[in-house]
Protein backbone atom coordinates (compact mmCIF):
# COMPACT_ATOMS: atom_id res chain seq x y z
CA UNK A 1 0.00 0.00 0.00
CA UNK A 2 1.09 3.41 -0.72
CA UNK A 3 2.47 4.76 2.46
CA UNK A 4 1.84 8.11 1.87
CA UNK A 5 -1.90 7.53 2.29
CA UNK A 6 -3.75 8.29 5.49
CA UNK A 7 -5.62 5.04 6.83
CA UNK A 8 -8.44 6.61 5.59
CA UNK A 9 -10.30 3.33 3.18
CA UNK A 10 -13.88 4.14 2.08
CA UNK A 11 -15.88 2.12 -0.08
CA UNK A 12 -18.43 2.58 -2.95
CA UNK A 13 -20.37 -0.56 -3.29
CA UNK A 14 -23.10 -1.01 -5.98
CA UNK A 15 -25.57 -3.53 -6.75
CA UNK A 16 -25.08 -4.04 -10.56
CA UNK A 17 -29.12 -4.34 -10.82
CA UNK A 18 -29.75 -1.67 -13.05
CA UNK A 19 -27.22 2.01 -14.54
CA UNK A 20 -26.12 4.33 -12.23
CA UNK A 21 -28.81 6.73 -10.80
CA UNK A 22 -28.18 9.98 -9.11
CA UNK A 23 -28.62 8.67 -5.60
CA UNK A 24 -25.76 6.00 -6.56
CA UNK A 25 -23.75 8.89 -7.99
CA UNK A 26 -23.66 10.84 -4.83
CA UNK A 27 -22.81 8.31 -2.18
CA UNK A 28 -20.02 7.47 -5.31
CA UNK A 29 -18.95 11.34 -4.63
CA UNK A 30 -19.49 11.60 -1.22
CA UNK A 31 -16.92 8.74 -0.71
CA UNK A 32 -14.69 9.69 -3.23
CA UNK A 33 -14.44 13.54 -2.38
CA UNK A 34 -14.00 12.02 1.32
CA UNK A 35 -11.11 9.73 0.32
CA UNK A 36 -9.45 13.06 -1.75
CA UNK A 37 -9.58 15.17 1.08
CA UNK A 38 -7.92 12.56 3.38
CA UNK A 39 -5.88 11.65 1.24
CA UNK A 40 -7.39 8.00 1.55
CA UNK A 41 -8.17 5.32 -0.60
CA UNK A 42 -11.38 4.86 -2.68
CA UNK A 43 -12.49 1.34 -3.62
CA UNK A 44 -15.21 0.18 -5.83
CA UNK A 45 -17.03 -3.28 -4.60
CA UNK A 46 -19.75 -4.64 -6.49
CA UNK A 47 -22.29 -6.78 -4.65
CA UNK A 48 -23.91 -9.17 -6.59
CA UNK A 49 -25.06 -11.92 -4.45
CA UNK A 50 -28.67 -11.62 -4.77
CA UNK A 51 -28.74 -13.49 -8.11
CA UNK A 52 -32.16 -13.01 -9.18
CA UNK A 53 -31.71 -9.15 -9.04
CA UNK A 54 -28.66 -8.97 -10.96
CA UNK A 55 -29.11 -7.52 -14.40
CA UNK A 56 -26.96 -8.18 -17.73
CA UNK A 57 -24.81 -4.94 -18.52
CA UNK A 58 -25.23 -3.09 -15.24
CA UNK A 59 -21.50 -3.50 -14.00
CA UNK A 60 -20.77 -1.67 -17.31
CA UNK A 61 -23.48 0.61 -16.65
CA UNK A 62 -22.05 1.88 -13.68
CA UNK A 63 -18.28 1.85 -14.63
CA UNK A 64 -19.60 4.32 -17.54
CA UNK A 65 -21.45 6.04 -15.06
CA UNK A 66 -18.78 6.49 -12.56
CA UNK A 67 -15.93 7.30 -15.29
CA UNK A 68 -18.59 10.34 -16.82
CA UNK A 69 -18.43 11.84 -13.49
CA UNK A 70 -14.15 11.69 -13.38
CA UNK A 71 -14.55 9.45 -9.92
CA UNK A 72 -11.39 6.97 -11.13
CA UNK A 73 -11.66 4.00 -8.00
CA UNK A 74 -8.23 3.07 -6.83
CA UNK A 75 -9.18 -0.49 -6.24
CA UNK A 76 -12.10 -2.23 -7.69
CA UNK A 77 -12.93 -4.96 -10.11
CA UNK A 78 -10.61 -4.21 -12.76
CA UNK A 79 -7.88 -2.22 -11.61
CA UNK A 80 -7.71 -4.84 -8.63
CA UNK A 81 -5.84 -4.22 -5.56
CA UNK A 82 -3.72 -6.02 -2.57
CA UNK A 83 -7.68 -7.41 -1.08
CA UNK A 84 -9.47 -8.34 -3.81
CA UNK A 85 -11.16 -9.97 -5.90
CA UNK A 86 -13.45 -6.76 -5.53
CA UNK A 87 -16.42 -9.23 -6.74
CA UNK A 88 -18.59 -10.15 -4.47
CA UNK A 89 -19.42 -13.66 -6.23
CA UNK A 90 -15.72 -14.06 -6.62
CA UNK A 91 -15.79 -14.47 -2.78
CA UNK A 92 -18.22 -17.46 -1.82
CA UNK A 93 -15.84 -19.28 0.38
CA UNK A 94 -14.79 -16.32 2.32
CA UNK A 95 -18.51 -16.03 3.19
CA UNK A 96 -19.38 -19.82 3.92
CA UNK A 97 -15.97 -19.57 6.36
CA UNK A 98 -17.05 -16.61 7.76
CA UNK A 99 -20.79 -17.90 8.29
CA UNK A 100 -19.16 -21.08 9.79
CA UNK A 101 -17.27 -19.88 11.92
CA UNK A 102 -20.47 -17.85 13.33
CA UNK A 103 -22.50 -21.17 13.76
CA UNK A 104 -19.09 -22.61 15.54
CA UNK A 105 -19.16 -20.02 17.88
CA UNK A 106 -22.66 -19.77 18.67
CA UNK A 107 -23.29 -16.35 17.04
CA UNK A 108 -25.17 -18.37 14.00
CA UNK A 109 -27.30 -21.68 13.44
CA UNK A 110 -28.44 -23.49 10.50
CA UNK A 111 -32.20 -23.06 9.70
CA UNK A 112 -34.19 -25.92 7.77
CA UNK A 113 -37.55 -24.54 7.52
CA UNK A 114 -38.99 -25.38 3.93
CA UNK A 115 -40.07 -22.13 1.73
CA UNK A 116 -43.69 -23.16 2.36
CA UNK A 117 -43.22 -23.21 6.32
CA UNK A 118 -41.90 -19.72 6.26
CA UNK A 119 -44.84 -18.30 3.49
CA UNK A 120 -47.27 -19.95 5.54
CA UNK A 121 -45.68 -18.17 8.72
CA UNK A 122 -45.43 -14.94 6.83
CA UNK A 123 -49.12 -15.23 6.09
CA UNK A 124 -50.22 -16.07 10.05
CA UNK A 125 -48.34 -12.84 10.67
CA UNK A 126 -50.11 -10.98 8.48
CA UNK A 127 -53.41 -12.39 9.28
CA UNK A 128 -52.51 -11.80 13.06
CA UNK A 129 -51.30 -8.08 11.94
CA UNK A 130 -48.17 -8.92 13.42
CA UNK A 131 -44.73 -7.95 12.20
CA UNK A 132 -42.85 -10.54 10.01
CA UNK A 133 -40.20 -12.35 11.13
CA UNK A 134 -38.77 -15.69 11.69
CA UNK A 135 -39.75 -17.43 14.71
CA UNK A 136 -36.90 -18.72 15.83
CA UNK A 137 -37.90 -21.84 15.68
CA UNK A 138 -34.67 -23.47 14.35
CA UNK A 139 -32.74 -21.84 16.90
CA UNK A 140 -32.63 -24.32 19.71
CA UNK A 141 -32.36 -27.59 17.44
CA UNK A 142 -30.62 -30.04 19.42
CA UNK A 143 -27.08 -31.60 17.83
CA UNK A 144 -29.47 -34.85 16.91
CA UNK A 145 -31.38 -32.96 14.93
CA UNK A 146 -29.11 -31.01 13.45
CA UNK A 147 -27.21 -33.63 12.52
CA UNK A 148 -30.67 -35.97 10.81
CA UNK A 149 -31.28 -32.77 8.88
CA UNK A 150 -27.80 -32.30 7.45
CA UNK A 151 -27.77 -36.85 6.84
CA UNK A 152 -31.05 -36.38 4.79
CA UNK A 153 -29.08 -33.20 3.42
CA UNK A 154 -32.28 -30.59 4.32
CA UNK A 155 -31.97 -27.42 2.30
CA UNK A 156 -31.37 -25.07 5.20
CA UNK A 157 -29.94 -21.19 5.53
CA UNK A 158 -27.91 -19.80 8.43
CA UNK A 159 -29.34 -17.40 10.43
CA UNK A 160 -27.79 -14.70 13.27
CA UNK A 161 -28.39 -15.39 16.52
CA UNK A 162 -29.64 -11.76 17.80
CA UNK A 163 -29.63 -11.37 21.03
CA UNK A 164 -33.16 -11.78 23.02
CA UNK A 165 -32.53 -8.49 24.80
CA UNK A 166 -30.84 -4.74 25.31
CA UNK A 167 -30.20 -2.87 23.31
CA UNK A 168 -27.54 -2.36 19.78
CA UNK A 169 -26.39 1.32 19.51
CA UNK A 170 -24.17 2.84 16.73
CA UNK A 171 -22.67 6.30 16.44
CA UNK A 172 -23.76 8.14 13.11
CA UNK A 173 -21.10 10.68 12.31
CA UNK A 174 -24.45 12.78 10.80
CA UNK A 175 -27.14 12.12 13.03
CA UNK A 176 -25.30 11.18 16.55
CA UNK A 177 -26.22 7.92 18.46
CA UNK A 178 -28.73 5.32 17.00
CA UNK A 179 -29.84 2.85 19.03
CA UNK A 180 -32.12 -0.20 18.15
CA UNK A 181 -34.15 -2.52 20.63
CA UNK A 182 -33.08 -5.81 19.95
CA UNK A 183 -36.46 -7.39 20.33
CA UNK A 184 -37.38 -5.21 17.06
CA UNK A 185 -34.42 -7.29 15.14
CA UNK A 186 -35.24 -10.84 13.68
CA UNK A 187 -32.75 -13.66 13.22
CA UNK A 188 -31.72 -12.56 9.43
CA UNK A 189 -30.25 -14.38 6.90
CA UNK A 190 -26.42 -14.52 6.66
CA UNK A 191 -26.29 -17.05 4.24
CA UNK A 192 -28.87 -18.61 1.56
CA UNK A 193 -29.35 -22.01 0.76
CA UNK A 194 -28.24 -20.95 -3.25
CA UNK A 195 -24.11 -21.06 -1.71
CA UNK A 196 -24.92 -17.37 -1.67
CA UNK A 197 -23.92 -14.95 1.43
CA UNK A 198 -26.78 -12.23 2.22
CA UNK A 199 -25.94 -8.45 1.94
CA UNK A 200 -25.46 -8.32 5.36
CA UNK A 201 -22.98 -11.12 5.61
CA UNK A 202 -20.58 -10.18 2.62
CA UNK A 203 -20.91 -6.58 3.19
CA UNK A 204 -19.48 -6.53 7.30
CA UNK A 205 -17.48 -9.04 6.17
CA UNK A 206 -15.80 -7.56 2.81
CA UNK A 207 -16.01 -4.24 5.01
CA UNK A 208 -13.61 -5.51 7.55
CA UNK A 209 -11.37 -7.54 5.39
CA UNK A 210 -10.87 -4.50 3.14
CA UNK A 211 -10.27 -2.80 5.84
CA UNK A 212 -13.39 0.23 5.58
CA UNK A 213 -12.72 3.18 7.97
CA UNK A 214 -15.71 4.82 7.22
CA UNK A 215 -19.36 3.28 5.64
CA UNK A 216 -20.47 6.34 3.65
CA UNK A 217 -23.92 5.27 2.42
CA UNK A 218 -27.62 6.18 1.62
CA UNK A 219 -29.95 6.56 4.63
CA UNK A 220 -32.31 3.73 3.64
CA UNK A 221 -29.28 1.69 5.28
CA UNK A 222 -29.83 2.84 8.73
CA UNK A 223 -32.29 -0.41 9.65
CA UNK A 224 -29.07 -2.74 8.64
CA UNK A 225 -26.87 -1.17 10.75
CA UNK A 226 -27.69 -2.41 14.13
CA UNK A 227 -27.77 -5.96 12.33
CA UNK A 228 -23.91 -5.33 11.02
CA UNK A 229 -22.67 -3.41 14.18
CA UNK A 230 -24.16 -7.66 16.05
CA UNK A 231 -22.19 -8.98 13.33
CA UNK A 232 -19.12 -7.42 14.01
CA UNK A 233 -19.64 -7.91 18.08
CA UNK A 234 -20.12 -11.77 16.78
CA UNK A 235 -16.72 -12.27 14.28
CA UNK A 236 -15.28 -10.01 17.92
CA UNK A 237 -14.10 -7.05 15.53
CA UNK A 238 -16.13 -4.90 17.59
CA UNK A 239 -12.57 -2.51 18.00
CA UNK A 240 -12.54 -2.35 14.16
CA UNK A 241 -16.04 -1.16 13.98
CA UNK A 242 -15.91 1.43 11.02
CA UNK A 243 -17.75 4.92 11.08
CA UNK A 244 -20.98 5.26 9.91
CA UNK A 245 -22.36 7.78 7.57
CA UNK A 246 -25.91 8.06 6.71
CA UNK A 247 -26.23 10.47 4.37
CA UNK A 248 -29.74 11.95 3.89
CA UNK A 249 -32.34 11.09 0.60
CA UNK A 250 -32.68 12.99 -2.92
CA UNK A 251 -36.27 14.05 -3.53
CA UNK A 252 -38.31 15.92 -5.72
CA UNK A 253 -38.52 19.28 -5.54
CA UNK A 254 -42.29 18.22 -4.21
CA UNK A 255 -40.91 16.87 -1.25
CA UNK A 256 -41.57 13.09 -3.05
CA UNK A 257 -39.55 10.70 -4.12
CA UNK A 258 -37.75 10.91 -7.37
CA UNK A 259 -39.15 9.93 -10.51
CA UNK A 260 -37.47 9.03 -13.65
CA UNK A 261 -38.48 12.40 -15.17
CA UNK A 262 -37.07 14.48 -12.02
CA UNK A 263 -33.56 12.69 -11.75
CA UNK A 264 -33.97 9.69 -11.27
CA UNK A 265 -32.48 9.09 -14.51
CA UNK A 266 -28.74 7.46 -15.64
CA UNK A 267 -26.32 9.81 -14.66
CA UNK A 268 -25.08 9.47 -18.58
CA UNK A 269 -28.25 10.49 -19.70
CA UNK A 270 -27.27 13.56 -18.60
CA UNK A 271 -25.07 13.99 -21.36
CA UNK A 272 -27.92 13.59 -23.67
CA UNK A 273 -29.98 16.08 -21.69
CA UNK A 274 -26.96 18.50 -22.69
CA UNK A 275 -25.42 18.87 -19.46
CA UNK A 276 -21.28 18.58 -18.95
CA UNK A 277 -20.04 15.76 -16.47
CA UNK A 278 -18.08 18.67 -14.32
CA UNK A 279 -21.72 20.54 -13.61
CA UNK A 280 -23.29 17.51 -12.90
CA UNK A 281 -20.86 17.30 -10.75
CA UNK A 282 -20.61 20.13 -8.86
CA UNK A 283 -24.90 19.66 -8.57
CA UNK A 284 -24.43 16.23 -7.24
CA UNK A 285 -21.67 17.48 -4.70
CA UNK A 286 -24.45 20.08 -3.43
CA UNK A 287 -27.24 17.33 -2.69
CA UNK A 288 -27.03 17.41 0.99
CA UNK A 289 -23.54 18.87 1.10
CA UNK A 290 -22.61 22.30 1.26
CA UNK A 291 -19.04 23.88 1.53
CA UNK A 292 -20.41 26.79 3.60
CA UNK A 293 -21.08 29.97 2.73
CA UNK A 294 -23.15 30.41 -0.17
CA UNK A 295 -20.70 29.08 -2.58
CA UNK A 296 -21.92 26.86 -5.16
CA UNK A 297 -20.03 26.43 -8.20
CA UNK A 298 -16.56 24.89 -7.48
CA UNK A 299 -13.71 23.45 -8.76
CA UNK A 300 -12.97 19.99 -8.05
CA UNK A 301 -9.74 20.58 -5.92
CA UNK A 302 -12.13 23.10 -4.13
CA UNK A 303 -14.42 20.62 -3.26
CA UNK A 304 -11.86 18.53 -2.45
CA UNK A 305 -10.37 20.93 -0.04
CA UNK A 306 -13.77 21.80 1.12
CA UNK A 307 -14.97 18.32 1.89
CA UNK A 308 -15.76 17.20 5.17
CA UNK A 309 -18.11 14.90 6.65
CA UNK A 310 -19.72 17.39 9.43
CA UNK A 311 -21.06 19.52 6.41
CA UNK A 312 -23.01 16.98 5.42
CA UNK A 313 -26.67 17.72 6.51
CA UNK A 314 -28.87 15.66 7.69
CA UNK A 315 -32.26 16.74 6.20
CA UNK A 316 -33.46 15.15 2.83
CA UNK A 317 -31.73 17.00 -0.34
CA UNK A 318 -33.85 18.81 -3.26
CA UNK A 319 -33.49 17.62 -6.58
CA UNK A 320 -33.62 20.86 -7.99
CA UNK A 321 -32.97 20.95 -11.96
CA UNK A 322 -32.96 24.87 -12.64
CA UNK A 323 -29.94 24.91 -10.35
CA UNK A 324 -28.54 21.89 -12.19
CA UNK A 325 -29.15 23.87 -15.20
CA UNK A 326 -27.82 26.88 -13.61
CA UNK A 327 -24.25 25.51 -13.00
CA UNK A 328 -24.21 23.73 -16.29
CA UNK A 329 -24.76 27.44 -17.46
CA UNK A 330 -22.24 28.88 -15.50
CA UNK A 331 -19.40 26.18 -16.65
CA UNK A 332 -20.03 26.85 -20.22
CA UNK A 333 -19.56 30.29 -19.90
CA UNK A 334 -16.28 29.95 -18.04
CA UNK A 335 -14.86 27.44 -20.08
CA UNK A 336 -13.13 28.00 -23.32
CA UNK A 337 -14.42 27.53 -26.50
CA UNK A 338 -11.80 25.60 -27.43
CA UNK A 339 -12.50 23.13 -24.43
CA UNK A 340 -16.00 23.12 -24.98
CA UNK A 341 -15.52 22.48 -29.09
CA UNK A 342 -15.11 18.61 -28.76
CA UNK A 343 -18.20 18.22 -26.41
CA UNK A 344 -20.30 20.61 -29.06
CA UNK A 345 -18.69 19.63 -32.19
CA UNK A 346 -20.35 15.65 -31.89
CA UNK A 347 -24.32 17.97 -31.22
CA UNK A 348 -23.90 19.50 -34.56
CA UNK A 349 -22.12 16.02 -36.73
CA UNK A 350 -25.13 14.88 -35.43
CA UNK A 351 -27.74 17.10 -36.65
CA UNK A 352 -25.73 17.31 -40.46
CA UNK A 353 -24.74 20.92 -39.37
CA UNK A 354 -20.84 19.80 -40.18
CA UNK A 355 -19.03 17.46 -41.41
CA UNK A 356 -16.74 15.62 -39.16
CA UNK A 357 -13.69 16.35 -41.35
CA UNK A 358 -14.33 19.92 -41.27
CA UNK A 359 -14.33 20.43 -37.37
CA UNK A 360 -10.43 20.30 -37.60
CA UNK A 361 -10.31 22.74 -40.78
CA UNK A 362 -13.02 25.28 -39.60
CA UNK A 363 -11.58 25.08 -35.87
CA UNK A 364 -11.05 28.81 -35.17
CA UNK A 365 -14.98 29.82 -36.99
CA UNK A 366 -16.53 27.33 -34.77
CA UNK A 367 -14.66 28.63 -31.70
CA UNK A 368 -15.84 32.18 -32.84
CA UNK A 369 -19.69 30.79 -32.98
CA UNK A 370 -18.73 29.26 -29.66
CA UNK A 371 -17.66 32.22 -27.85
CA UNK A 372 -20.55 34.36 -29.03
CA UNK A 373 -23.31 32.30 -28.15
CA UNK A 374 -22.11 30.67 -24.68
CA UNK A 375 -23.45 33.26 -22.02
CA UNK A 376 -26.59 32.75 -23.67
CA UNK A 377 -26.56 28.80 -23.50
CA UNK A 378 -27.95 26.72 -20.92
CA UNK A 379 -27.35 23.07 -22.40
CA UNK A 380 -25.38 22.18 -25.02
CA UNK A 381 -28.12 21.73 -26.99
CA UNK A 382 -28.45 25.15 -27.19
CA UNK A 383 -25.57 25.80 -29.29
CA UNK A 384 -28.13 23.51 -31.91
CA UNK A 385 -30.86 25.48 -31.59
CA UNK A 386 -29.33 29.16 -30.95
CA UNK A 387 -26.18 28.75 -32.95
CA UNK A 388 -26.84 26.38 -35.79
CA UNK A 389 -27.63 29.37 -38.83
CA UNK A 390 -23.72 30.09 -38.32
CA UNK A 391 -22.71 26.59 -40.11
CA UNK A 392 -26.32 26.39 -42.20
CA UNK A 393 -27.65 29.23 -43.82
CA UNK A 394 -31.61 29.39 -42.62
CA UNK A 395 -33.92 27.56 -44.59
CA UNK A 396 -36.96 28.78 -42.78
CA UNK A 397 -37.62 32.58 -41.25
CA UNK A 398 -39.28 33.11 -38.27
CA UNK A 399 -42.86 33.76 -39.29
CA UNK A 400 -44.08 36.44 -37.11
CA UNK A 401 -40.51 38.26 -37.41
CA UNK A 402 -40.90 38.12 -40.82
CA UNK A 403 -44.83 39.58 -39.96
CA UNK A 404 -43.19 42.49 -38.68
CA UNK A 405 -39.77 43.09 -40.51
CA UNK A 406 -39.98 42.21 -44.17
CA UNK A 407 -43.72 43.17 -45.11
CA UNK A 408 -43.05 46.45 -45.37
CA UNK A 409 -42.26 46.44 -49.36
CA UNK A 410 -39.10 48.98 -48.64
CA UNK A 411 -37.83 46.15 -46.59
CA UNK A 412 -36.59 43.77 -49.40
CA UNK A 413 -34.80 47.50 -50.38
CA UNK A 414 -33.07 48.02 -47.16
CA UNK A 415 -31.64 44.61 -47.01
CA UNK A 416 -30.39 45.38 -50.93
CA UNK A 417 -28.70 48.50 -49.55
CA UNK A 418 -27.15 46.80 -46.51
CA UNK A 419 -25.79 44.10 -49.14
CA UNK A 420 -23.61 46.55 -51.04
CA UNK A 421 -22.71 48.56 -48.37
CA UNK A 422 -21.62 45.36 -46.38
CA UNK A 423 -19.86 44.18 -49.41
CA UNK A 424 -17.36 46.99 -49.84
CA UNK A 425 -16.82 47.11 -46.64
CA UNK A 426 -13.07 46.86 -45.41
CA UNK A 427 -12.55 45.47 -42.11
CA UNK A 428 -15.89 43.59 -41.85
CA UNK A 429 -16.14 43.49 -38.13
CA UNK A 430 -18.66 44.54 -35.61
CA UNK A 431 -17.61 48.14 -35.32
CA UNK A 432 -17.07 48.83 -38.99
CA UNK A 433 -21.20 46.80 -39.64
CA UNK A 434 -22.73 49.13 -37.33
CA UNK A 435 -21.38 52.32 -38.77
CA UNK A 436 -22.33 51.39 -41.91
CA UNK A 437 -25.88 50.55 -40.79
CA UNK A 438 -26.00 53.86 -38.89
CA UNK A 439 -24.99 55.95 -42.23
CA UNK A 440 -27.85 54.22 -44.02
CA UNK A 441 -30.51 54.93 -41.92
CA UNK A 442 -29.34 58.45 -41.49
CA UNK A 443 -28.67 58.57 -45.56
CA UNK A 444 -32.59 57.22 -45.77
CA UNK A 445 -34.16 58.50 -42.69
CA UNK A 446 -35.08 55.18 -41.55
CA UNK A 447 -34.46 54.58 -38.25
CA UNK A 448 -31.40 51.79 -37.38
CA UNK A 449 -33.92 49.12 -36.27
CA UNK A 450 -35.68 49.54 -39.79
CA UNK A 451 -32.63 47.63 -40.61
CA UNK A 452 -31.18 46.15 -37.73
CA UNK A 453 -34.16 43.62 -37.64
CA UNK A 454 -34.68 42.71 -41.25
CA UNK A 455 -31.10 42.28 -41.38
CA UNK A 456 -31.23 39.79 -38.34
CA UNK A 457 -33.84 38.13 -39.37
CA UNK A 458 -31.92 37.43 -43.00
CA UNK A 459 -28.75 35.98 -41.63
CA UNK A 460 -30.02 34.23 -38.89
CA UNK A 461 -33.67 33.48 -39.69
CA UNK A 462 -34.60 34.39 -35.77
CA UNK A 463 -35.86 37.49 -34.33
CA UNK A 464 -33.51 37.08 -31.19
CA UNK A 465 -30.03 36.01 -30.35
CA UNK A 466 -26.88 37.73 -29.90
CA UNK A 467 -25.76 41.32 -30.46
CA UNK A 468 -26.57 41.65 -34.59
CA UNK A 469 -23.12 43.50 -35.21
CA UNK A 470 -21.02 41.16 -33.16
CA UNK A 471 -22.97 37.92 -35.04
CA UNK A 472 -22.12 39.44 -38.58
CA UNK A 473 -18.96 39.84 -37.38
CA UNK A 474 -18.26 36.64 -36.30
CA UNK A 475 -20.58 35.05 -39.53
CA UNK A 476 -17.96 37.44 -41.78
CA UNK A 477 -18.85 38.88 -45.00
CA UNK A 478 -19.13 36.42 -47.39
CA UNK A 479 -22.27 34.62 -45.39
CA UNK A 480 -23.72 37.97 -44.98
CA UNK A 481 -23.74 38.97 -48.09
CA UNK A 482 -25.18 36.01 -49.63
CA UNK A 483 -27.69 35.69 -47.14
CA UNK A 484 -28.88 39.03 -47.39
CA UNK A 485 -29.29 38.91 -50.78
CA UNK A 486 -31.02 35.32 -50.30
CA UNK A 487 -33.79 37.37 -48.25
CA UNK A 488 -34.03 40.33 -51.06
CA UNK A 489 -34.63 37.74 -53.72
CA UNK A 490 -37.08 35.73 -51.32
CA UNK A 491 -38.82 39.00 -50.75
CA UNK A 492 -39.17 40.16 -54.23
CA UNK A 493 -40.25 36.77 -55.56
CA UNK A 494 -43.17 36.43 -53.17
CA UNK A 495 -41.80 33.10 -51.80
CA UNK A 496 -41.40 34.48 -48.27
CA UNK A 497 -44.63 36.45 -47.88
CA UNK A 498 -46.71 37.17 -44.54
CA UNK A 499 -48.70 34.13 -44.34
N1 LIG B 1 -25.00 -2.99 -2.18
C1 LIG B 1 -25.63 -1.95 -1.42
C2 LIG B 1 -26.31 -1.02 -2.42
O1 LIG B 1 -26.62 -1.47 -3.47
C3 LIG B 1 -24.59 -1.24 -0.61
C4 LIG B 1 -25.09 -0.61 0.62
C5 LIG B 1 -23.91 -0.22 1.48
O2 LIG B 1 -23.20 0.70 1.08
O3 LIG B 1 -23.70 -0.84 2.50
O4 LIG B 1 -26.57 0.12 -2.21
Amino acid sequence: MNMERSPVRVRFAPSPTGYLHIGGARTALFNWLFARHEQGTFILRIEDTDQTRVVEGAIDAIFAGLRWLGLEWDEGPDVGGPVGPYVQSRRLDIYRKHAEDLIANGHAYRCFCSEERLAELREAQRLAKKSPGYDRRCRNLSAEEIQTALDSQTPFVVRMKIPLSGETRFEDKIRGTVEYDNKVLDDFVLFKSDGYPTYHLANVVDDHLMGITHVIRGEEWIPSTPKHVLLYNAFGWADSLPEFVHVPSILSPDGGKLSKRKGAAAVTDFAEMGYLPEAVRNFIALLGWSPGGDREKMTLEEMIAAFTLDRVNPKGAIFDEPKLEWLNSEYMKDMAAVDLLPRIAPLWIEKGLIAEEDVERDREYLCRVIELFKGRTRRTHDFVDLAGFCLRAPTSYDEKARAKHWSDPAAADRLAAAAEAFANLEPFDARSTEDAVRLLSEREGVSASGYIHPIRLAVSGMSFGPGLFEMLEVLGKARVVERLRTAVRLIRSGRVGTD
